[in-house]
């Protein structure tokens, strides 16, 4: 039952990758597509969670997530992007997964309460926002993921696809209730158990300063910044020091100012960041805007590759192609496992194979 070593992770079409998306997971991605059996999902029903009032915005922001996702190194040869509204399975397991959660269990995650909370959605989110997070777990389970490369954030949606995994394999497939996740597989169970990946920089801050970087706030370096909408938003970052003078010493604490997060993850030179950092502390003669210079241009640094390597998927028509053979994939791979699925959970009767014209 044991399959190639598989890999699942997506994004949202909220609005364009960020660098947050770079460093949280798509910089893994680039290097898991080497060796692993990658798919990796534009989640697009989930983009409904909020806007479901702008659909010509959600589809349109679908081709663009992948277009970055191509400009940030995604090789389509290597891997599957594709569209989860394309991929009938994922819904059918939503369906049948809500069903092995129970609500209170769902509405626990502290993500998606933090989530309601910087969406200002309050009481008037749909019945579809928690749902969201149980269709991530078929999103992961449909390929029997084994790992989940994900920012910080991700980590509790993860541990509920673990649950449902675990309770899946033990009421439907025989799994002893004691059994240790590493043997799921082995012991007849349909789903591995996935573990998250996180990488090193699981939360990159946004430019205010505070919050997550997030698509769906107006806090985001984009792939599609020119050099100088780069320098401005570097610019502006609020550091919460900005009276401070060159001159004036204090204590920067990293995980406070944004910008020396900035400046750990984007710049390279070991020696030349300590330096910074010292005469930051000591207040040598360093302001804000001296390390702001730095950090846009080694942020540009990255970026310029990745600009010129969009240019090469203007063509909506390009874009396409890719995503609709990377669902065909999606769609081969999920349904081998919604038939596993429905075997053993009693709700298969026909066999079916779909297409795509
Ligand atoms: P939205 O605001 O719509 O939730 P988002 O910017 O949070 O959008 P997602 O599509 O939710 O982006 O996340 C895609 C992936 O990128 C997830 O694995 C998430 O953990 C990771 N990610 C997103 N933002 C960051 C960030 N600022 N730092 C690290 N990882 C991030
Ligand atoms: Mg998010």
């Amino acid at each position: 039952m044991s399959h190639t070593h598989r890999i699942l992770t997506g994004d949202t079409p909220t609005g364009n990758l960020h660098i947050g998306h770079w460093v949280g997971s798509v910089r893994r991605r680039v290097e898991l597509q080497e060796t692993h059996d990658c798919y990796f999902l534009i989640a697009n029903l989930h983009a409904y969670t909020t806007r479901a009032d702008a659909p010509q915005d959600v589809h349109r922001d679908s081709i663009e997530v992948a277009r970055d996702a191509l400009a940030m190194g995604i090789d389509p040869e290597k891997a599957a992007i594709f569209l989860q509204s394309e991929v009938p399975a994922l819904s059918e397991l939503t369906y049948l997964f809500a069903m092995l959660l129970p609500f209170n269990r769902v509405m626990r995650n502290p993500t998606l309460k933090d989530e309601l909370t910087v969406k200002g959605l309050a009481d008037n989110y749909s019945f579809g926002f928690p749902l969201y997070t149980v269709g991530q777990t078929a999103d992961i389970l449909a390929f029997r993921a084994h790992s989940v490369p994900v920012g910080e954030d991700q980590v509790p949606h993860l541990e509920l696809t673990r649950e449902v995994a675990r309770r899946f394999n033990k009421t439907y497939c025989g799994v002893p209730d004691k059994a240790l996740d590493e043997d799921h597989e082995s012991l007849g169970g349909v789903f591995p158990i996935p573990v998250a990946d996180v990488g090193k920089i699981g939360r990159l801050v946004g430019t205010d300063g505070q919050n997550k970087m997030s698509k769906s706030l107006d806090n985001t370096i984009h792939v599609i910044d020119s050099a100088k909408q780069v320098k401005q938003k570097i610019g502006k970052i609020y550091t919460g020091q900005d009276s401070r003078q060159p001159t004036d010493p204090g204590i920067i604490d990293p995980d406070e100012n944004p910008l020396f997060q900035y400046l750990d993850v984007f710049v390279h030179d070991e020696a030349m960041k300590a330096d910074i950092r010292d005469r930051y502390e000591r207040g040598d003669n360093i302001g804000d805007g001296e390390v702001k210079m730095l950090v846009a241009d080694a942020i540009n640094e990255l970026l310029e590759p990745m600009r010129e390597r969009r240019r090469q998927y203007e063509d909506d028509a390009v874009v396409l192609k890719v995503l609709k053979s990377g669902t065909a994939r999606a769609i081969a791979a999920t349904e081998q496992t919604l038939d596993m699925v429905k075997e053993v959970a009693g709700t298969g009767f026909f066999a079916r194979t779909l297409t795509l014209n």
